[in-house]
């Protein structure tokens, strides 16, 4: 096939408000020895993309969008032997929101089936990034045990659905979910949730006695929390003694800075993990890959694509997103 000299693009130049993401023509990269180039069809939306361009996580510009991606690779580099041009993948990089990302062959990359249908690449590009990292917490920011009770907030979005459904069937805890509002909660309780929240028509008091309550007073033995500002002292006050906060994301602002002496009442531990630290090694990669893609196959995890939209329409995606309108995943249709 013929590869184009330009290609179509998210991208920003300058941080702020989404007014400042571009979507315009840009050069096709070139590949070196190692690299595969390959032609994107589905890129999964994630809430980093924010914290990039608010300025939140520094980075050079101008910053191509996106951290996830199924397509089928186009070109290899003269070293690259684990790959092929026609082989279809998913994979973890940057710049996945254009038609092609240049993408070295040993990084986190999947071989799909080549008979693998448009459906399968939308299905891994909507799982890849939020199932690892729902899949890796759960054992190794803290290990949950059956039994233990769990807060996760945002708890139906598109890594709360996952954590909500990880946490109930395969570690058998039970899950209090946290979200704003009664449909949010309602999707989160059928993905596993046992007990709901309402952040929006409960007060920060009500909360946490209403935690409390359902533990009979001990708190959760850990909070996957990813609000992050808001809701870090909602849970610190509900971790019961030597529980475990897992603070994970920033979607309403970062936590402000933490006195440890905090931690002394309860004996807790804090761990504010993020994905690529727990697959730095291929092998760890492919555990938990496998893993998930076992659970999705055999029926045990749900992937909620809640819409796809065509790349062009990245801002009102990003605008749904982060006014907190959305559920589930969105993924993205690249144009071919
Ligand atoms: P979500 O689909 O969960 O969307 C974010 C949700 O956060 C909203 O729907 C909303 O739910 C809640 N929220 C609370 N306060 C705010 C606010 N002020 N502004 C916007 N949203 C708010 O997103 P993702 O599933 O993509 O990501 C969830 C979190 O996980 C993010 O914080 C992300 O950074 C983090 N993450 C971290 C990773 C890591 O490696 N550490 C990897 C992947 C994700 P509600 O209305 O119910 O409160």
């Amino acid at each position: 096939m013929t590869i184009p000299k330009t290609q179509k693009a998210v991208f920003f130049e300058e941080n702020g408000d989404l007014d400042v993401i571009k979507y315009d023509d840009i050069p096709v990269p070139e590949i070196g020895e190692g690299d595969v180039l390959i032609k994107n069809k589905y890129a999964g939306l994630n809430y980093i993309e924010t914290y990039f361009r608010t300025g939140l996580y520094p980075t050079e510009k101008p910053h191509i969008l996106g951290r996830e991606a199924t397509g089928e690779i186009v070109k290899v580099g003269s070293k690259v032997n684990n790959l092929k041009v026609g082989d279809k993948v998913g994979y973890l990089s940057t710049a996945t929101f254009a038609q092609y990302t240049r993408f070295p062959a040993t990084g986190n990359i999947l071989r799909l089936p080549s008979d693998a249908t448009d459906e399968n690449l939308k299905l891994v590009a909507g799982a890849l990034l939020q199932g690892l990292t729902a899949l890796t917490f759960i054992y190794e920011a803290y290990n949950v045990q059956k039994d233990d009770y769990i807060l996760v907030t945002a708890a139906a979005g598109g890594v709360g659905l996952l954590l909500c459904q990880l946490l109930s069937k395969l570690k058998k805890a039970h899950v209090i979910a946290y979200a704003s509002t009664d449909e949010k909660l309602k999707l989160a309780q059928e993905a596993g949730a046992e007990f709901l929240v309402n952040s929006s028509t409960t007060t920060y008091e009500e909360q946490v006695k209403k935690i409390l309550d359902i533990t009979g007073g001990k708190g959760v033995a850990a909070s996957f929390d990813s609000v992050g500002r808001d809701t870090a002292d909602l849970s610190l006050a509900v971790i019961g003694r030597k529980g475990t906060f897992v603070s994970f994301g920033n979607a309403s602002g970062p936590v402000p800075p933490l006195q440890l002496g905090r931690l002394s009442a309860k004996n807790l531990k804090v761990v504010r993990p993020v994905l690529y630290g727990y697959i730095t090694e291929h092998e760890e990669f492919e555990k938990y890959t496998n893993q998930l893609f076992h659970l999705i196959d055999s029926g045990e995890l749900k992937i909620y694509i809640s819409r796809v939209y065509p790349l062009e329409k990245y801002i009102d995606a990003a605008r749904e997103f982060e006014g907190r309108k959305t559920t589930g995943k969105l993924v993205f249709e690249i144009p071919q």
